[in-house]
């Protein structure tokens, strides 16, 4: 079942307009990425700009959870159901209907559509929202609700837009597949996995923390599409679902070491990470030393960082663009049309990180060596500017040795060396002549600097 196209044509049957993904970088200064499917419609909800006509609508929308309020980055290789780049599919009231409907649509596609069995599903409220649990009450059994509070139901877009309380569709994975005490509704655990945020749209957070009232309550609802597309394919991770898998075997393939789930995090991170690479280039966000482009090399480097581990020492990562763009090219046409020059960039990057990982990694373990609970933040800070490890790339490393970082020190030396950038800038009159901080740099004598670029007041290996 093309469950993308299902929901979709189900919404549109119950008149909703079919409105296109946004780009992944939003229209909207307040956010890093596009992360839910709501935010191209920030302002018909804030009614900033007037309801379309129509004042229903359904999107598929490509979203990245990797930095600000919703950032999945850290849980990438340890859970089943987290991505950095996913697909929401989302129906939306710009005032029209509000939580009966929402909720009887939403239980139409799964049981009917989807035909998920009912003895799997289990919903959950806001603790004060008893409107809420009526209205689910005529499809579930009391037992089967959850009343939680505002950590797991009341969304918001970030720190200021529009939000509201939600409640959420969870569907038991069994617990013959995990059994966790971290596994319930509202834990960090995969047996009860959330497929469906269904938010009451009341509200918009300012700045100050106030929350004023809607012009209209509205209805704005999320699906990941590659957690029902697991379940509808039976498999307990989304990573177990075609939407991965073809990947994974090509890493497979590339590597010729076969991959077995309980050890195979690193392929996980590397399909996540390559999906999110391709689609930010393809819709031209460059590596950069700052801002989304940073997010970007980020990511692509702790895929290096997994392939490594398994064994890369050359670049690999571009070589599974092609699995990417037959999963999902026929969808997203710019992906093929933007493949070949995307392949050269990834290579480019990779190539890079190449050169001094093997170094960067040395100098981990000497450390490593060393360290009893804190590791050391001169070599964190080290490896940043010596060796190209941006910092999270360091912890999501000690995390794995069960290690805490001096953090403070780290920050000390980043801010030395900002005041060293800017003395050294004075009087160039251009903070931006590469040439100054070039050398500048070399005179601090980091021995293995092999490239650069400049912002305003980072370096890194390129
Ligand atoms: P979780 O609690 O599992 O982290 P969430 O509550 O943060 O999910 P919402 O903000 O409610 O997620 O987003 C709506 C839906 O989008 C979720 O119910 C889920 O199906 C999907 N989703 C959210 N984050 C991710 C992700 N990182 N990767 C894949 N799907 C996701
Ligand atoms: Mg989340
Ligand atoms: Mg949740
Ligand atoms: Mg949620």
């Amino acid at each position: 079942m093309d469950i993308r196209e299902e929901f979709l044509r189900f919404f549109e049957s119950k008149n909703h307009d079919r409105v296109a993904s946004s780009p992944l970088v939003p229209d909207d200064a307040t956010l890093l990425f596009n992360n839910a499917g709501m935010v191209p419609f920030k302002s018909i909800f804030t009614g900033e700009i007037p309801v379309p006509q129509n004042p229903r609508a359904v999107s598929c929308q490509t979203c990245i959870r990797a930095g600000g309020k919703h950032n999945d980055l850290e849980n990438v290789g340890y859970t089943a159901r987290h991505h950095t780049f996913f697909e929401m599919l989302g129906n939306f009231s710009f005032g029209d209907y509000f939580k009966e409907e929402a909720i009887d649509y939403a239980w139409e596609f799964v049981t009917e559509v989807l035909k998920f069995p009912k003895e799997r599903l289990w919903v959950t409220v806001h603790d004060s929202d008893d409107e809420a649990e009526e209205l689910w009450m005529r499809h579930v059994s009391k037992d089967r609700i959850m009343r939680l509070g505002d950590k797991d139901n009341f969304w918001q877009m970030g720190d200021t837009g529009p939000c509201g309380p939600c409640s959420e569709i969870f569907f038991d994975q069994g617990e013959e597949n995990f059994n966790g005490p971290e596994d319930y509704m509202g834990g960090e655990g995969d047996r009860f996995l959330e497929i469906w945020n269904l938010v009451f749209m009341q509200y918009e957070r300012s700045s100050d923390g106030t929350m004023t009232p809607l012009p209209k309550p509205s209805i704005d609802t999320g699906m990941g599409l590659e957690r029902v597309t697991a379940i509808s394919e039976g498999a307990t991770s989304n990573y177990s679902s075609s939407l991965f898998m073809p990947i994974i075997k090509k890493i497979e393939e590339l590597i010729a070491k076969e991959y077995v789930y309980a050890e195979g995090a690193s392929y996980r991170v590397i399909a996540d990470h390559i999906r999110t690479a391709l689609f930010l280039l393809a819709q031209g966000v460059n590596f950069s030393n700052e801002g989304r482009g940073y997010v970007l090399r980020r990511i692509l480097r702790r895929g290096v960082r997994h392939g490594y581990l398994l064994g890369f020492s050359e670049p690999f990562m571009y070589k599974l663009v092609d699995s990417v763009v037959s999963i999902m090219g026929k969808e997203y046409d710019y992906l093929a049309q933007k493949a070949e020059v995307v392949k050269e960039q990834i290579e480019l990057e990779e190539a890079r990180f190449f050169k001094t990982i093997a170094s960067g990694i040395e100098l981990f373990n000497e450390e490593l060596k060393n360290t009893k609970e804190v590791f050391s933040g001169e070599v964190a800070f080290k490896l940043y500017d010596t060796f190209g490890f941006p910092l999270d790339l360091t912890e999501d490393m000690l995390r794995e040795k069960n290690l805490k970082l001096d953090t403070a020190t780290f920050e000390e030396l980043m801010s030395q060396q900002r005041t060293r950038a800017k003395a050294a800038w004075k009087g160039s009159g251009d903070e931006a002549v590469h040439g100054d901080f070039k050398e500048l740099l070399e005179k601090f004598g980091e021995n293995t600097f092999v490239g650069y670029e400049s912002t305003k007041n980072r370096s890194r290996v390129l």
